[in-house]
């Protein structure tokens, strides 16, 4: 057992100081004051002075095996390491695949899910990729979702996006039932992740979708969707529409600085949702890490390449608490609880007795000092001391 004396504790919402006590990979107790009896040698204790400690981050778009391969063979995106999540503290990731279902594989995305598994995270995927039919593992997505535990819904399915496969509306209305319905049968969450192109169509399937069928709002989980103003102005004006998309999700992606192009940073994004709404309520926010994050000009041709990394998550965090004077307690949910709860990861997203121990100790600005996953410490100081078999401490 571990018992973390004086943390300023935000479980996302502010709970002042109190102390954490940990045992078995599971917070057993937050309050303050907390003293631990007739265990002599059983509790560490850590003293950590009021220093903030938060969930451990929530990312639900990682591309875990690499991305890319949209320019060329040599453009496959390396795997991720173990270190680079924790090290942004990310303690649970959904990784998916992108616009290469080819090369790349759910064989290869569910190893690679068990692998960070065993290296200390907790980890679910998405099936499929951005093609239709739905690049699965067993041939059907209701097999996927039913029969192979870590796949949570389908994703990232593109759509409004010249790397789409152009689905229907009809075509994507089959794909949205068989993930809600595979969803039921196994108390999963159930949800089709949507990759969101720049395309003039925007979230109109979306939108059709849930006006004229019989889907729950929820089911539908589009991201990217600060990459251009217009997509993001559909997207709040839905946020505005309970009716039609309540229980829906939105996601932002956390985009590396320079990779911006046409789109708002997460950041800013949340600042115009937080001014235009209140709040950020019902808005997650996701890496895109290990994603390619190309440029293409008019004729769907690269111009320019980036690589999407995790550690965006903490840094959005930090622009719009300190950039954009959003309280933490309202950002804090959308790299957290939001995720956790729309993802029906019920152990995930919030330090409460009977959660996974997942926390991240924070330092100055935001930065990462110290991460737990399931109650073992991953970094310690800034430095991964759990880095995995083909990685040296850093
Ligand atoms: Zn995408």
């Amino acid at each position: 057992m571990q018992l973390l004396k004086n943390v300023d504790l935000f479980d996302p919402a502010p709970r002042g100081v109190v102390d954490v006590l940990v045992g078995g990979g599971a917070v057993l107790a937050a309050s303050p004051g907390l003293e631990v009896q007739g265990t002599r040698g059983l509790v560490e204790v850590h003293d950590l002075q009021g220093a903030r400690v938060i969930p451990g981050l929530v990312d639900a778009h990682v591309h875990v095996t690499g991305g890319g391969g949209e320019a060329g063979f040599s453009s496959r995106v390396p795997p991720r390491m173990v270190s680079e999540l924790a090290l942004a503290g990310v303690t649970t990731v959904v990784g998916l695949l992108g616009t290469d279902g080819r090369t790349r594989t759910m064989r290869e995305l569910i190893a690679r899910t068990y692998g960070l598994r065993e290296e200390g995270l907790s980890a679910w995927c998405w099936t499929g990729s951005y093609e239709m039919p739905v690049r699965t593992l067993t041939g059907s997505v209701r097999d996927d979702i039913v029969f192979i535990e870590p796949v949570l819904g389908v994703g990232e399915l593109a759509i409004s996006d010249h790397r789409s496969s152009q689905p229907t509306l009809e075509e994507l209305l089959r794909v949205a039932s068989d993930v809600h319905v595979a969803g039921l049968m196994t108390n999963k969450a159930g949800v089709l992740h949507l990759h969101l192109g720049d395309g003039p169509r925007g979230l109109e399937l979306v939108q059709q979708s849930c006006e004229r069928t019989e889907l729950p709002a929820r089911v539908f989980h589009p991201t990217h969707l600060n990459r251009n103003r217009e997509l993001l102005s559909s997207a709040v004006s839905m946020m505005g529409d309970e009716s039609n998309f309540g229980g829906m999700r939105f996601d932002l992606t956390a985009f590396p600085e320079g990779d911006i192009g046409d789109g708002l940073s997460a950041a800013d994004a949340l600042a115009e949702i937080h001014a235009a709404r209140g709040s950020c309520d019902g808005v997650t926010v996701s890496s895109d890490g290990g994603g390619c994050m190309p440029k293409f000009d008019a004729q769907g041709r690269i111009v320019a390449y980036g690589v999407g990394q995790s550690s965006t998550l903490l840094e959005t965090v930090a622009t719009s608490v300190n950039g954009h004077g959003l309280a933490l307690a309202q950002v804090l949910p959308c790299v957290t609880s939001t995720v956790a709860q729309l993802l029906e990861l019920r152990s995930k997203g919030r330090v409460v007795p009977g959660a996974d121990a997942d926390l991240v100790v924070l330092g100055e600005g935001c930065a990462v000092r110290h991460v737990m996953a399931r109650g073992r410490w991953m970094v310690r100081d800034g430095v991964c001391v759990a880095p995995g078999p083909f990685e040296s401490p850093h």
